[in-house]
């Protein structure tokens, strides 16, 4: 145990491009860091000098804080943290603070001090700081070196008004923007592997993400649906998913597959599922549909089956991975924790009176024909009518009081209710 408090220091520095708006990018971050910081000992999180510290309560182990700080440096718009202490600002104090953050750096051989005050009140200069406290650090681990370019672990001190804070262990963070500050989008989310990652990946440039579910119920069973509440689950610890609509797609596929030429159908489910993903956006208020698509991984995903989807509807469709590799695509599945959960098998609506042979090269007026006979705008009002709501602990979500009747939109307090 130490007698300093310990602290983690949370970098962001590209929030630092973003000029005038960034008050409400820190105020963002730290809000939704203190939300998911909230099951570790934290007493407060300020703003200092360009930063964010996270004092953690005295008394606090390592393990813990290291805990913590893996927990925040997972959280979109956080490029680095650090962890350290904080102390007086006397150079005894703090030269005794940075021999107990360096030996519990982890394995090194070289190092250096990056000493910086934020104000001149206090009278030692940084280069003189570093002479001090590498001097310390030199008597207290002689065998190791000094080194000015490129360590292994630099030792940070940073003297502010009133105190000073030092840290040595210091881990990249995820990077992107704080969630909440890009608006919302609604992300089309499969049991895949594919679709949990450009959600991800919209949720990292800032935006709240809302997922929508085809579930191929009744024709199938609801095993897909499970599958997207665990992924969501993962999606959930870094702050990035609001909620979950659950649409029963089955009946309305065998409609489509009843109905149009079987070259078509897959095409004709997609249009149908962007026009419902469109309609429950409209509800959300969300800017943007996002799907997992791949230029040319299948058949539905070629220039022109992709156009032909995207005539369904009005609101720009964002497909982050189209120009990614499936096996950058697996990677990043791992990183974020979601691809064993997408690498078991469950029959959703993609699986679901698929035909043999299906249309890769739609000609959009043929698919517009096709379409016409279709009761759209119904299913599309049933559909909506019929989703089933989940909602997941998302800080930077606050639902839109809804003026008609149901239950979604009231937040949180039902886990799943009718939409
Ligand atoms: P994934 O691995 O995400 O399932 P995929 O490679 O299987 O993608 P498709 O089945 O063609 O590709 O789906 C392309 C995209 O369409 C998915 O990434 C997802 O955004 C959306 N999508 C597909 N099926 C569903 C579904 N059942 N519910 C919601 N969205 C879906
Ligand atoms: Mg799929």
């Amino acid at each position: 145990m130490t007698d300093f408090q310990r602290i983690i220091l949370v970098h962001y520095h590209e929030i630092g491009l973003k000029g005038h708006n960034r008050a409400s990018f820190e105020t963002r971050l730290l809000k939704n860091l203190e939300a998911l910081l909230a099951p570790f000992p934290v007493v407060t999180i300020h703003r200092i000098s360009g930063r964010l510290c996270v004092f953690l309560r005295e008394g606090t182990d390592w393990d813990t804080a290291v805990e913590a700080s893996e927990v925040a440096g997972r959280v979109p718009g956080v490029a680095r943290v650090s962890s350290g202490f904080k102390c007086e600002r006397d150079l005894d104090e703090m030269a005794r603070a940075a021999v107990l953050a360096l030996s519990e750096a982890g394995e090194f051989s070289t190092f250096k001090v990056a000493a910086r005050r934020n104000h001149t009140d206090f009278a030692t200069g940084s280069m003189e700081m570093n002479q001090i406290i590498g001097g310390a650090l030199c008597e207290a681990c002689p065998d190791k070196g000094v080194r000015m370019k490129n360590p292994d672990v630099t030792v940070g001190v940073e003297v502010v008004q009133n105190a000073s804070y030092v840290y040595a262990r210091s881990v990249p963070g995820v990077g992107g923007l704080p969630v909440g500050s890009s608006g919302k989008v609604v992300c089309l989310l499969s049991s895949g592997i594919d679709s949990p990652v450009a959600t991800w990946k919209l949720a990292r440039r800032g935006a709240v993400c809302i997922g929508v579910h085809f579930s191929g119920r009744p024709q199938t069973s609801d095993a897909s649906e499970y599958l997207v509440d665990d992924i969501a689950r993962v999606l959930e610890r870094t702050g990035c998913i609001a909620r979950v609509y659950t649409v029963p797609f089955g009946d309305y596929q065998r409609e489509i597959a009843l109905t149009v030429p079987p070259e078509l159908r897959v095409i004709m489910y997609r249009r149908l599922m962007f026009k419902v993903a469109e309609a429950l956006a409209a509800r959300e208020r969300a800017g943007a549909l996002v799907t997992g698509e791949s230029l040319g991984q299948v058949a539905s995903q070629t220039l022109d089956n992709i156009r032909a989807t995207d005539d369904a509807v009005d609101l720009p469709v964002f497909r982050p991975l189209i120009g990614t590799d499936k096996l950058e695509i697996i990677r990043e599945a791992e990183r974020l924790g979601s691809y064993e959960i997408s690498s078991q098998d469950a029959p959703d609506c993609c699986t679901l009176f698929m035909p043999r042979s299906p249309e890769t090269h739609a000609k959009l007026p043929v698919v517009r024909e096709a379409e016409s006979v279709l009761p759209v705008e119904r299913w599309v009002a049933e559909l909506v009518e019929a989703a089933e709501v989940r909602d997941y602990a998302c800080p930077a979500y606050k639902p839109k009081p809804r003026r008609d009747a149901g239950g979604a939109g009231q937040g949180g307090a039902e886990d799943t209710a009718r939409a």
